[in-house]
């Protein structure tokens, strides 16, 4: 399912964000960027250790939450990984829509600062951090609608849905906004 917003689009595909060929995969990572389960684990096996090593270099205070790193990607088919950490859902109440918000934004905004036209998302704290799919599909599509009707860079926002509840949410989000 694709969305055009001018010369731009935004895309909707069932699968894994490692396999992705595009400038940038986006990785839900943790605030200590200490690597983990779920997209984490799976970008830093497939990847290899070197962008572990990158991290620990040039990061070692970490990503504190909403905002977002870049480093190599390592033996993915990508040019780069940005990392960026969504928040864990407390309830709703703790500013969980800000922050999941931020993290969408500065990941594209730190795309376009390192000229890459195409990037993949996972759908962040949605696993592990356990954000209520239907609420974090709204705010992941309104954020890149928004960002990309306001910015040259990236051309391609494809959201890459481990599953069909998560590829559904996302295609709902899409039609309301759309
Ligand atoms: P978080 O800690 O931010 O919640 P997770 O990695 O635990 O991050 O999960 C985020 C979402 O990514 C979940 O919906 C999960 O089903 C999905 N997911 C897990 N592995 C992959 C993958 N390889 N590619 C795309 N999505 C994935």
């Amino acid at each position: 399912m694709k969305l055009h917003i001018g010369d731009k689009t935004i895309e909707l595909v069932e699968g894994d964000v490692t396999r992705q060929e595009v400038d940038a995969i986006v990785n839900a990572a943790n605030s200590r960027l200490a690597g983990g389960g779920g997209v984490d684990g799976a970008i830093h096996r497939a990847g290899g250790p070197t962008i572990m090593l990158e991290t620990d270099a040039k990061y070692p205070g970490g990503c504190p939450t909403g905002t977002a790193v870049i480093t190599g990607a390592g033996n993915l088919p990508s040019k780069y990984v940005i990392h960026t950490v969504g928040p864990v859902w407390s309830g709703g109440g703790r500013g969980e829509s800000e922050l999941l918000e931020a993290a969408y934004r500065n990941s594209l905004e730190l795309a376009a600062e390192n000229d890459c036209r195409s990037v993949a998302f996972p759908s962040l704290s949605t696993g592990a951090y356990r954000y209520p799919m239907d609420q974090a599909a709204r705010i992941a599509i309104t954020t890149a609608i928004d960002y990309l009707g306001r910015h040259d860079l990236p051309e391609l926002v494809r959201f890459v849905l481990f599953g069909q509840g998560a590829y559904g949410a996302f295609a709902a989000a899409l039609e309301e906004q759309g």
